[in-house]
C-alpha cells in the first residue's frame, strides 16, 4: 500500500541519517525497531465552531500501532528531532495526509490542519515541496491549514514571514500552536500574519486558580487583537467549554467534541452529522 511505502522510505531514511553520538545511534536503533514492527498512522480530530456548532476543522495526529498496542507523538517524536529527521517525518506525513484529504467533505471552511516541525518550516523548499504535493494529489491549498509552534517565530525571521506569506498567498492558513507555553510574547505574535492562535491547555489548567482564570480570557483576547481566530486546546468538561466560550474562544478542540480517531471512524461520524 501507499502507506506502506512511505514508511519504508522513512525506515530507510532513518537507519541512512548519521548516527554521531551514542544518544543518536540509541534514538536510530529506537525508530528502526519501532518502524520495522508497526506502522506510523494518521489519526484526525474534529474541531467545532462555538457560533454555529458545526465541525470547521480536522486536525491530523500520528500515532503508531503494532500487535501490542498505540504509542503517541511525545514518545516517539523526540527521537526523530535528535536525529535531525523532523523533515522526512512531515513529508511522510504530507503524503499521508494529503492522500486522506481525497475522501474528506472539505472546504475553505472545513479545511484539516497539518503539524509542521519549526525543522521543516526552516528548508528552503518547503512550500515548493507542500504546493508540488498538492497539486500531485489534486487537493486545493484553501483546505489545508499548517500549524507551527509558538518557537518558530524565534527562529529566522525574514524566513518564518516569507514563508508564511508564499503559505498564506497560495490560499493555506497558518495557525500558531501551543500559545502561551512560554516562547512567543505579544510583540512576537503581532509581528506575523497568523491566521489563528490555539490556546496550549496548560492555561486552561491554569484556570482553577483565580489568577489563571483572569488570564485566559487575556490571552484569547492578545490572539483577538493580533486579528485570529481563538482555538481553545483540550477542552474535556462542560464547564470548561463554558468557560472559554465566556472567554471569546471561537472554536474549542478537545476530548468533548471529539476523540482524535482513524479517518474511517471520521468519515463514519460525519455522515451521521
Ligand atoms: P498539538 O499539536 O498541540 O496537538 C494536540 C494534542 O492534544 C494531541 O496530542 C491531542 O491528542 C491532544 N488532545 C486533544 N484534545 C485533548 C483533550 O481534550 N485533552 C487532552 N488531555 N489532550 C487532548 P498528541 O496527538 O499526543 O500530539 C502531541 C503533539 O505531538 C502535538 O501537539 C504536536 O505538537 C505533535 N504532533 C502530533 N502529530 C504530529 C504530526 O503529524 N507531525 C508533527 N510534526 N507533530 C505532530
Ligand atoms: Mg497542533
Ligand atoms: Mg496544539
Ligand atoms: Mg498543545
Amino acid at each position: 500500500s501507499m502507506e506502506q511505502t512511505m514508511f519504508k522510505n522513512l525506515l530507510d531514511g532513518v537507519r541512512s541519517s548519521a548516527a554521531t553520538s551514542i544518544n543518536k545511534s540509541s534514538a536510530q536503533q529506537r525508530l528502526a525497531n519501532m518502524l520495522r514492527d508497526g506502522g506510523l498512522v494518521m489519526h484526525y480530530q474534529m474541531l467545532q465552531s462555538v457560533s454555529d456548532k458545526k465541525i470547521c476543522s480536522f486536525e491530523a495526529l500520528i500515532r503508531y500501532k503494532n500487535a501490542a498496542g498505540k504509542l503517541y507523538p511525545p514518545t516517539f517524536i523526540g527521537d526523530f528531532q535528535l536525529l535531525n529527521a523532523m523533515p522526512m517525518l512531515d513529508k511522510a506525513v504530507i503524503e499521508q495526509v494529503l492522500a486522506d484529504m481525497q475522501q474528506m467533505p472539505l472546504s475553505s471552511e472545513r479545511r484539516v490542519a497539518i503539524n509542521i516541525s519549526v525543522a521543516s518550516i526552516e528548508q528552503p523548499d518547503f512550500v515548493d515541496h507542500l504546493l508540488s504535493r498538492l497539486q500531485h494529489y489534486q487537493i486545493s491549498p484553501q483546505w489545508l491549514e499548517i500549524e507551527i509552534t509558538e518557537e518558530a517565530i524565534l527562529s529566522d525571521n525574514v524566513h518564518l514571514s516569507r514563508t508564511m506569506e508564499a503559505l498564506q498567498s497560495q490560499g493555506i492558513k497558518v495557525a500558531m500552536d501551543d500559545f502561551g507555553t512560554g516562547y512567543a510574547s505579544f510583540p512576537h505574535l503581532l509581528k506575523y500574519p497568523f491566521d489563528k492562535v490555539k490556546i496550549d491547555r496548560s492555561l486552561l489548567l491554569d484556570a482553577v486558580t483565580d489568577k489563571g482564570r483572569a488570564l485566559y480570557p487575556l490571552v484569547a483576547q492578545i490572539g483577538e487583537i493580533a486579528n485570529c481566530k481563538i482555538v481553545a486546546e483540550g477542552v474535556e468538561t462542560d464547564q470548561e467549554y463554558e468557560f472559554v466560550a465566556n472567554s471569546g474562544v471561537d472554536i474549542v478542540q478537545g476530548f468533548l467534541i471529539a476523540r482524535p480517531q482513524p479517518l474511517e471512524d471520521v468519515l463514519e461520524a460525519l455522515r451521521a452529522e
